[in-house]
């Protein structure tokens, strides 16, 4: 099987995991795990951050953060589509009972959207708006990758405004790779930003939030509230530590291979195909076809893929598949759409 569903199904190596065997470890919630420190500092530097936090997943993550930065009762501004609008169970208001508010276009809205959708604090009946989420890439909107100068728009418009800003960087690595610009360029701004160890780089499990070391103190509390604090976690860090020094420069493969799939089926008749910037290829169907039959076809030729919604597919390339198997799942599926 060529498995395109998400890039959360990649397998750590024996390399990674040899890594992981020989992995110092301590109670990290007493601080002495040298494996988990050492992963958090790195990513603090490479983010351009006092402080750093381990999670266990991007949802706890997001949801840490979203504690953090909101109060109950707030109004959080963030694009349609959001990652933490659709895929965390409705954790935002079962933790920390904020409320959404979705502005923009396609995974993207810019600074001028932040200051028209706004709500001022103390007023009679409108719920205060207090924070902006910025997710890059945006996953359901293709992998697309938010243009620098809207990100600097948007962190201009939360400055006048005194609104707190989250980063769900969950594929922020793929934004590097993509753009070419440092990480801490990207990050330079947030208050809060999270990135995944697990997409992209290959890992297990594991992501990790970056910012003020008065931020990162009460994520820690935070996490530990919400039951994710754990122990010689060192060794599930020293994978991500493994993997920023060996899968991170890859990550451009996986976009070549994304463009490649997308070459393959984008002028066929009766789909949309989402711009494709990074590792996510998503198409919309646009004639009679529904997801789940496509998805269906492509499970009997060898090929898994993901129904996104009713008409919506998507594929996902990562590092444990090749270019030569991008290629044939490009072609199959072409066949498949074609019929
Ligand atoms: C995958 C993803 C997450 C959540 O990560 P999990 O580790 O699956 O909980 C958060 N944000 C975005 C944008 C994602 O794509």
């Amino acid at each position: 099987m060529i498995d395109l569903r998400s890039d959360t199904v990649t397998r750590p190596s024996a390399a990674m995991r040899a890594a992981m065997a020989e992995a110092p470890v301590g109670d990290d919630q007493f601080g002495e795990d040298p494996s988990v420190n050492a992963l958090e500092a790195r990513i603090a530097a490479l983010l351009g951050k006092e402080a750093a936090l381990f999670v266990a997943s991007g949802t706890m993550g997001n949801q840490v953060a979203l504690n953090v930065l909101a109060r109950p009762g707030d109004d959080v501004l963030l694009a349609d589509e959001a990652h933490i609008v659709w895929h965390e169970t409705g954790a935002a208001a079962a933790n920390s009972g904020v409320q959404f508010r979705t502005i923009g276009d396609g995974g993207i809205f810019d600074g001028d959207a932040v200051r028209a959708a706004v709500h001022p604090r103390g007023h009679l009946v409108f719920p205060p708006t207090t924070l902006v989420v910025v997710e890059n890439t945006h996953n359901r909107a293709g992998g697309i990758v938010v243009p620098q100068e809207t990100v600097d728009g948007i962190l201009a418009a939360a400055a006048e405004l005194d609104l707190a800003t989250f980063l769900d960087g969950a594929r922020l690595f793929n934004v590097a790779a993509a753009t070419g610009l440092p990480l801490d360029r990207l990050a330079a701004g947030f208050d809060i930003v999270s990135v995944a160890l697990s997409k992209g780089l290959g890992c297990p499990s594991g992501s990790v939030l970056a910012g003020s070391a008065a931020l990162m103190e009460k994520a820690r509390r935070v996490r530990r509230r919400f039951g994710g604090a754990m122990r010689q976690v060192g060794i599930l860090a020293a994978a991500g530590t493994y993997a920023l020094e060996h899968n991170m420069d890859r990550i451009a493969d996986d976009h070549a291979n994304a463009k490649a799939i997308a070459a393959r089926i984008g002028n066929i008749q009766g789909i949309r195909l989402a711009p494709v910037d990074t590792n996510i290829v998503i198409f919309h169907l646009t004639g009679g076809a529904m997801a789940a039959d496509i998805v269906a076809k492509a499970r009997e030729r060898g090929i898994l893929i993901m129904a996104f919604g009713a008409k919506t597919v998507r594929l996902t390339t990562h590092l444990d598949v090749s270019a030569e198997e991008c290629a044939t799942a490009g072609t199959v599926l072409a066949e498949i759409l074609q019929a």
